[in-house]
């Protein structure tokens, strides 16, 4: 069933708003099992359009305040779930300090959908063509998770599984997401389309220039995205970029296993794809350099 799919009715559910984490994290350990979190809604409701899931209660998240903010601590800069996709391309901070996830946002459905895509329930999809997880990769970044007992730090790259399964557990909510830099940082995100706008692949790249860091994440090519930094790469900094370049794209050429999906695209154009955007993105990352 596709988003084209005439809608057919919700099943029944109990809706709870929640006021403060606690109030959710504890409903959601009330009725663990049967229960979902609403952000935006987009992808939860859809697949209970679908019966993929049928959850009895629903928790709202979306009106705690804490979820949605966007801060500058210690840590680097935190991530409210709840902050929509619009927020994202609002906020200066994002603007200057996280470009990759910045760029991504533009990408996150159209814009009235952009109003409502939340970054927790972006992430928490799984699913392969989402812009969240491989730009949040490539700044290494890491999400706070918390269930009514216990909270725990999960690496970004270690949250998908498979098509829309997660290594959350079902009592747990994506409290923060965290990414551990405080400015320094440049990168870009770029993403293909095919005619019937389904995703063939996309590209997140980020620069830590004083610590000579270099990370890539590449989506949408396989279930979940591929990450890699300048030794799996093979970059050396001593060596001319087109090189470099040259390097890379071997190593990813011979990393990657695209998915064979064709009514999005073939396996080998979305190679061939990747490639072409990650070559793109690393001379638009390092022109002037
Ligand atoms: C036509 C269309 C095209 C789209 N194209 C794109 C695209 O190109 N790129 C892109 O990135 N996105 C795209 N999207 C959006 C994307 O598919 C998801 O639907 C969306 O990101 C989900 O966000 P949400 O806030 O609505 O999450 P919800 O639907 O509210 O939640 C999704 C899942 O995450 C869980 N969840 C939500 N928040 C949390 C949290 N904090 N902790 C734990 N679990 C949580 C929910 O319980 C649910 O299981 C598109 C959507 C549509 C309808």
């Amino acid at each position: 069933m596709s988003y084209n799919t005439p809608n057919i009715s919700l099943p029944k559910f109990t809706y709870y708003k929640a006021d403060n984490l606690t109030d959710a994290l504890s409903l959601l350990k009330q009725y663990n099992g049967n229960a979902r979190v609403l952000a935006g809604g987009i992808e939860l409701f859809k697949q209970m359009r679908q019966r993929l899931i049928v959850p009895e209660h629903i928790i709202d998240i979306k009106g705690i305040e804490e979820l949605r903010k966007i801060d500058v601590t210690d840590r680097g800069i935190e991530i409210g779930p709840a902050v929509t996709a619009v927020e994202l391309q609002k906020s200066q901070i994002i603007r200057d300090k996280c470009p990759p996830l910045f760029k991504a946002a533009a990408f996150m459905g159209d814009r009235i959908l952009q109003n409502s895509v939340t970054i927790g329930g972006n992430l928490t999809s799984g699913l392969p063509c989402t812009e969240g997880v491989p730009a949040l990769m490539s700044m290494d970044s890491v999400l706070e998770v918390r269930s009514a007992e216990r909270s725990r730090i999960l690496p970004v790259s270690d949250l998908v599984l498979n098509i829309r399964k997660t290594t959350l557990n079902s009592d747990e909510i994506i409290t923060k997401i965290i990414v551990p830099y405080n400015g320094g940082l440049s990168g870009g995100y770029l993403k293909l389309l095919n005619a019937s706008e389904m995703a063939v692949a996309n590209v997140a790249v980020a620069l830590f220039s004083a610590k000579r860091k270099l990370r890539m994440a590449i989506g949408a090519v396989s279930v979940k995205p591929y990450y890699f930094d300048e030794s799996t790469l093979g970059w050396k900094w001593n060596e001319p970029i087109e090189e470099n370049i040259r390097v890379a794209l071997n190593a990813i050429g011979s990393t990657i296993q695209p998915m064979a999906y064709n009514r999005v695209a073939s396996a080998e154009y979305r190679g061939e794809i990747a490639k072409v955007l990650a070559a793109r993105a690393l001379k638009e990352l390092f022109r002037g350099a």
